[in-house]
């Protein structure tokens, strides 16, 4: 294998380099390779630094110092540091390390350059251990030698304590944590910022673009309120301008450092970035977004009318409303309607009751949608509306899953928001709370900072669960990749079909089977395109027939008492054979096409011989059943009490449809407003078929996941993970919350664990 060089430079540096030259240092190749303009630079990389430690013999010194620590003892942890730190200051240089930067730093420039120098951690199996703030940066670096130093600065910071906690605690072994440098032109930036290449809130190809004069730390950190501009890529203009009084900003302190500044009076309320400026950064943006396939969140700066992209990382809470809570004005705010809160975020806007989808023509942008229960045929109204309440329905119905994934605000099941409401009223919906008020009712905005930084990626979190994420319109799809989830543990096809307003039936008895097909095929690709590399469990139809009714070919469904214990799911497909052909045509396309991550998941079954028939159905339509994933949900309290029948039948995974499972074992219709206080995820009985499922799963090591509404709990992720569970697919919504919750718990598994064993 070839020998990585002390120094790499960024144009030969890609996103394969990353344990070399470190996330940073990956991002910016990757970056530079695009065609992005990145400000010079070079990376003295991760094997250069392990040089040193070997050369200097300090490796030996180091960990065997810290083999031994009880890094909860913070005096001996700050003493551990400290002596670390201060043998990597102390230690000389290797003279081939020292010349190679040297050389690097006089061919960035024939002056002394300034240069900003940057801590890059790597680690072998976390190639980017970057953790938050815990290696340093310098900024306004000059001159040869305050380039060493502040690389060997950087170096040391790796043993900071916080560092050295915070990496035992993840279980790294500081042994195998390296840290890579990048040193790069600072810009010196006359004015700078941020830049979201979507809406950071509702996924939109809004481009948000904050911007301040002087250095963008000034924005990053909060300490100015920015200008915001808004560019609207459909339209390609700026859409919206606010000019924002910018009393500071951060500059260059002589030849070291940085310190704030006061604007002078004629810039405070200048504008910042003209039209052509912000359309050029949107076109960047854009450019980064396509490259990484996810919206992302970007700094860059302006010298001299050049612009310089200085970051580009993915958003990863698109979706998450933002932190908006009611101020004071709530307190004397009239609640006028409560239903449960479906769908987070605060939004106000005039009332559109909906009592016929074929009212939906008059809804406007920014409306709020009022209807008794929402269907498929509505969701281009629900795409446009500010927020959406309903009479009917919990937190599983058909308008609290496609609001959550559309980030639009939600109540559902207030009884009768449709009488109590008038058209053209002006309301507000609070979706977390479940409260409607009347009128606008103001509410505090984050700072924009503030804002900012709570969209803002921080180092992943990573979990031994996999924590994945729930789709069902392909829209959803880039927003849901951005949450970082480890993949999709549902993804309900029906949508896709529903949303063309015609029942499967209907394709079939009209000859247009192909545009069925090809319907499917294309938004199931759209999903598998925003998770490569990772499973995503497509689960067959599973309508009632109920939500077949408003659509052409709707006539010929069945009336049934009861759609939910009726025709849907798999039980309707081995009865209908081309329909379920027909969904099996199209995956079975995406797996020729090399889409080996697609996973097939059968719903509403309630018995293994139903797994087999479609298993036998699906080899007879040419497919190698037994090398491709098929599994099951476990929705009907018999498939959980057959569990082990499953998996010698020969499921490959199971995941919980508690939305069916809590419904069928209680008895309580999931959509009934009525008996909504009953529907308990907790309930013991629940929790007991959940329990025993889980551990015929591990007995027989196959995949138990849950893909219901329970599983963007964080209260019952904690009793998942307790119980072994092997993965939780959530909300896009709750991705975040779920995620910290399944870490916590798995830390203080280990920790009890961990205690026990010391205690024997
Ligand atoms: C479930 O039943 O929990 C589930 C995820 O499926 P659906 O909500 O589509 O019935
Ligand atoms: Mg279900």
């Amino acid at each position: 294998m070839k020998e990585v060089p002390n120094i790499l430079w960024l144009e030969e540096i890609r996103k394969e380099d990353i344990t070399s030259v470190g996330g940073k240092g990956a991002s910016l190749g990757e970056m530079a390779s695009i065609g992005l303009p990145v400000p010079k630079a070079f990376v003295v990389t991760a094997q250069a630094f392990r040089r040193f430690l070997v050369e200097t013999g300090l490796e030996k010194k180091i960990f065997s110092s810290f083999d031994k620590l009880d890094v909860e003892d913070n005096e001996a942890l700050e003493r551990a540091a400290d002596n670390a730190k201060a043998l990597v200051m102390k230690a000389k240089m290797p003279a081939a390390i020292r010349d190679d930067i040297k050389t690097s730093y006089k061919k960035m420039s024939a002056g002394d350059l300034i240069v900003a120098v940057r801590s890059s951690a790597t680690a072998e199996d976390l190639p980017d251990a970057s953790f938050a703030g815990q290696q340093e940066t310098y900024l306004n670096i000059k001159g040869e030698t305050a380039v060493i130093s502040s690389v060997q600065k950087c170096w040391a910071s790796l043993y900071g304590a916080r560092a050295v906690y915070y990496r035992a605690k993840q279980g790294f072994d500081d042994n195998t944590v390296n840290i890579a440098v990048v040193i790069q032109q600072l810009v010196p930036s006359e004015k700078a910022g941020v830049m979201f290449t979507s809406h950071p809130i509702t996924g939109e190809s809004i481009t948000i673009i904050e911007g301040s004069w002087g250095l963008g730390e000034a924005v990053v950190s909060g300490t100015v309120s920015p200008d915001k501009y808004e560019f609207d890529q459909r339209g390609e203009k700026v859409v919206d301008v606010f000019i924002a009084n910018k009393k500071v900003e951060i500059i260059a302190d002589g030849d070291h450092g940085t310190k704030i500044a006061d604007v002078s009076k004629d810039r405070q309320d200048k504008r910042v970035l003209v039209d052509d400026e912000i359309a050029k950064l949107a076109m960047y943006g854009k450019i980064a977004e396509n490259h990484y396939g996810v919206p992302q969140d970007v700094e860059w700066g302006v010298v001299e009318g050049t612009i310089y992209i200085l970051q580009s990382r993915p958003i990863t809470t698109i979706g998450k409303k933002e932190a908006k809570s009611m101020d004071g004005h709530k307190s004397s705010a009239k609640i006028i309607l409560k239903g449960q809160g479906a769908a987070p975020g605060i939004a106000s806007g005039r009332v559109v009751i909906i009592r016929d989808v074929k009212d939906t023509g008059g809804v406007k942008q920014g409306d709020i949608l009022v209807t008794k229960m929402t269907n498929p045929d509505m969701v281009p109204a629900m795409r446009k509306v500010a927020a959406i309440v309903t009479d009917e329905g919990g937190m599983t119905c058909h308008a609290a899953i496609v609001s959550r994934e559309l980030g639009t605000p939600a109540v559902v099941g207030t009884k009768n928001a449709t009488n109590v409401l008038k058209n053209g009223q002006l309301i507000t919906v609070d979706g977390e709370m479940g409260l409607v008020y009347e009128g606008e009712v103001a509410h505090a905005a984050p700072s924009q900072a503030a804002a900012l930084q709570a969209v803002a990626v921080n180092a992943p979190i990573i979990t031994a669960t996999s924590v994945k994420v729930n789709v069902s319109i392909p829209e959803a799809a880039a927003r849901a990749a951005a949450t970082g989830a480890d993949g999709v543990g549902l993804l309900r096809i029906e949508h896709l079909i529903l949303g063309l307003n015609k029942t499967p039936g209907w394709f079939i008895a009209n000859h247009k089977e192909e545009d069925f097909v090809a319907e499917l095929h294309d938004g199931i690709k759209i999903v598998l395109d925003a998770f490569p590399g990772k499973t995503v469990w497509v689960r067959t139809l599973d309508a009632p027939t109920d939500e077949f009714r408003n659509m052409q070919g709707g006539e010929n469904e069945p009336h049934e008492h009861n759609p939910m214990l009726g025709w849907r799911g798999i039980r309707r497909d081995l009865q209908s054979p081309d329909q379920f052909r027909l969904q099996v045509e199209s995956f079975k396309r995406l797996w020729k096409e090399g889409y080996d991550n697609l996973g097939i998941m059968f719903p509403m079954v309630s018995h293994p011989d139903q797994f087999i028939k479609g298993k036998e159905m699906m080899r007879g339509w040419g497919v190698d059943v037994d090398n491709v994933t098929l599994g099951i949900m476990i929705e009907i309290p018999s498939s959980a009490i057959m569990i082990e029948d499953f998996i010698r039948a020969g499921i490959k995974f199971a995941s919980f449809g508690t939305n069916d499972l809590i419904q069928y074992t209680l008895a309580i219709d999931r959509n009934n407003e009525n008996v909504a206080d009953m529907y308990n995820p907790q309930h013991p009985a629940v929790l007991h078929l959940i329990h025993n499922a889980i551990q015929t799963c591990r007995a027989y090591d196959v995949e138990c996941s849950i893909c219901g509404q329970a599983g963007s709990d964080p209260k019952m992720a904690v009793w998942l993970v307790e119980h072994g569970i092997t993965s939780i697919s959530a909300n896009i919504d709750a991705i975040a919350k779920i995620r910290e919750a399944v870490a916590r718990t798995e830390k203080r598994i280990i920790l009890e664990a961990a205690r026990t064993k010391d205690a024997e």
